[in-house]
């Protein structure tokens, strides 16, 4: 059997940073990365020439391969602790701040924008709050460096031949099939093709991964706690409605308590001049996304709406309840995205092709199926995403108006959070590392970049 120092599964941003962090600061560690999906230069998504047709692959070349979900990201890096995890949570507000700056400068040095959008305050962004307390909206404050699709694939790439370059040995279309713990401590893993042995495991699995890592913890009695479950729609409009908040802040992160059920509704993942996308899991199952790309701009901006629940006991599947509701969606539509205009919704009618066409905004997702929202999504969740639209039109006027469309549905799949100690060592297994998406501690390229740097961190400490 093979054996490793490290072993990491996974080579999504918190996998490639974890591995960057090894080598840089220990030169003679063996190191091997094990990845589902395909390489950078052979990772290829058939609808980006295919006329935007999904054509099913397995495993998706948009969530798996190297890089993982962060090669097809719109590569927005948000410096703010507040966003993309809960790091502070683990690190403290000022470890993690020192370390956005640490990770960010390790970004800027293979090649991301220098520009950082929305970090002065001006008193057109002063006006804007205002507006957000007159509606009950808290502004966060996330400056944010846009590196764009091409240039993150780009940036992805230089660090994989760095790495490869520095001795990391990357074998892809392996999928993890098996942790092997032996009384309590992590001592290798199974592929199809192989057993490898180490002495420390980094599990950084994504979302992507973190059915089959829930599958591992319940048969290795690996503690877990339930999940935030995040579901709603993705917004679009024209970049019109949008201008002045994506003037001045590039993304505003927009949350508001809902009148009606008093539950936590926040804008994600905000695309000026963006596409709506769909994203694929296994089974086929179709959910939305968007992106944006440096160069090629549409009229459009979309952006999440998200409604965030957290179940108690006896509940302990959200990842299976957003499936759930997402495969609602895909029967109605045959494993599409569903699209409707506010005005249909709010009218309680479907919207059809005929209405889809008669407004000024032109949908971006071209294969996205006109339905009606409210035979997928719970009332309750329906209720807030209306109450939230309400809200933001009162600081983006127009937002509410009837062309304005929900593509549904939008799910995080945001796994049950691992319980790991502030070093992010499992506290059932030993030497197992966890973090990343797949763990539910991160949620963004940032703080999953972070995380992947702080697991090399503890490690290398250990071996010192
Ligand atoms: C379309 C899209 C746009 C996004 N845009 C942004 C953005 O602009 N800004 C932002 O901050 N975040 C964005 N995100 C989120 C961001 O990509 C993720 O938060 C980030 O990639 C998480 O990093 P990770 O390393 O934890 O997991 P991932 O990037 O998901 O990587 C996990 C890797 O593990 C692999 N894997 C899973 N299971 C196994 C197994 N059993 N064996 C071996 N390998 C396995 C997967 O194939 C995958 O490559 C976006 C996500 C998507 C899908």
């Amino acid at each position: 059997m093979d054996k490793f120092d490290v072993i990491i599964v996974g080579a999504g941003p918190a996998g490639i940073f974890a591995a960057y962090e090894l080598v840089k600061r220990k030169k003679d560690l063996r190191i091997l990365m094990l990845e589902k999906g395909k390489g950078i230069y052979q990772r290829n998504c058939p609808k980006h020439y295919n006329g935007g047709n999904c054509v099913f692959c397995n495993p998706c070349s948009i969530t798996t391969g190297w890089a993982g979900a962060g090669a097809y990201s719109d590569g927005k890096l948000s410096l703010s602790h507040e966003v993309g995890g809960t790091l502070p949570d683990y690190l403290g507000v000022e470890r993690t701040i020192d370390l956005i700056k640490y990770t960010d400068d390790i970004y800027l040095q293979f090649g991301a924008d220098s520009e950082v959008h929305g970090a002065k305050w001006s008193p057109e962004m002063s006006e804007i709050q205002r507006k957000a307390i007159e509606a009950n909206l808290k502004l966060v404050h996330c400056p944010v460096r846009h590196l764009g699709t091409e240039k993150t694939q780009e940036l992805y790439r230089e660090l994989y031949d760095f790495l490869i370059d520095k001795g990391v040995i990357v074998e892809f279309n392996s999928p993890v099939q098996k942790l092997i713990i032996e009384k309590g401590v992590v001592t290798g893993v199974v592929t199809r093709k192989a057993t490898y042995g180490a002495k420390y495991v980094i599990l950084t699995v994504g979302r992507e991964g973190s059915h089959w890592l829930l599958h591992q913890c319940e048969q290795e009695k690996i503690r877990t706690e339930v999940g935030i479950v995040d579901i709603g729609v993705r917004v679009e409009c024209r970049n019109e409605v949008m201008q002045e908040i994506n003037k001045n802040f590039y993304e505003a992160k927009l949350i508001h308590y809902t009148k009606t059920f008093d539950d936590k509704v926040r804008t994600f993942c905000s695309n000026p001049g963006g596409f709506v996308s769909s994203e694929y899991y296994e089974g086929n199952l179709a959910v939305v996304n968007g992106h944006s790309f440096k160069d090629l701009k549409s009229d459009n901006t979309n952006f999440a709406l998200l409604v965030s629940q957290k179940f108690t006991e006896p509940f302990n599947a959200p990842i299976d309840y957003g499936k759930h509701i997402a495969r609602l969606a895909n029967m109605l539509t045959k494993n599409k995205v569903l699209v409707q205009r506010f005005g249909d919704l709010i009218r309680g009618r479907r919207t059809t092709e005929k209405r889809l066409f008669r407004n000024n905004i032109i949908p971006t997702l071209k294969d996205a199926v006109p339905g009606d929202l409210s035979l997928v999504l719970p009332h309750r969740i329906m209720k807030d995403v209306i109450e939230m639209i309400e809200a933001l039109d009162r600081v983006s006027p127009g937002l509410a108006s009837d062309e304005t469309l929900l593509y549904g549905v939008e799910v995080k799949f945001y796994s049950n959070i691992i319980k790991v100690g502030n070093d992010f060592q499992s506290l059932s297994v030993k030497n197992l590392y966890l973090g990343g998406d797949g763990a539910g501690i991160t949620r963004g390229l940032m703080q999953a970049s972070v995380n992947g740097v702080v697991m090399a961190n503890e490690i290398l400490n250990r071996e010192a």
